[in-house]
């Protein structure tokens, strides 16, 4: 899992991005829905480690490319790494 720009989680699967959509309450699954505007495509995980359970619908586009998301992970590193400076100042 990782964080979208604006802190939101987001999931990663085969180059393809979801964003946290809502919880089941018959199965207490957790449903993902496929980032791209118009694409039905979803992804079911279960508890907190977000442990893959099963895919809905398909895409109706290529997924990112790998350049992307690897850009977006190393963001995601480099956010993680100014929080931990700004708490570790506050100790201070
Ligand atoms: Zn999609």
């Amino acid at each position: 899992m990782i964080l979208s720009e604006k802190g939101k989680p987001l999931l990663l699967s085969e180059n393809y991005k979801f964003r946290q959509y809502r919880e089941l309450e018959t199965t207490g699954e957790m449903c993902w829905c496929c980032t791209v505007k118009n694409c039905v495509a979803r992804i079911y995980t279960i508890g907190s480690e977000y442990v893959f359970s099963r895919k809905g619908g398909d895409h109706k586009h290529q997924p990112q490319s790998d350049q992307l998301i690897n850009r977006q992970r190393i963001s995601n590193q480099v956010k993680r790494k100014a929080e931990a400076d700004i708490a570790e100042r506050r100790e201070n």
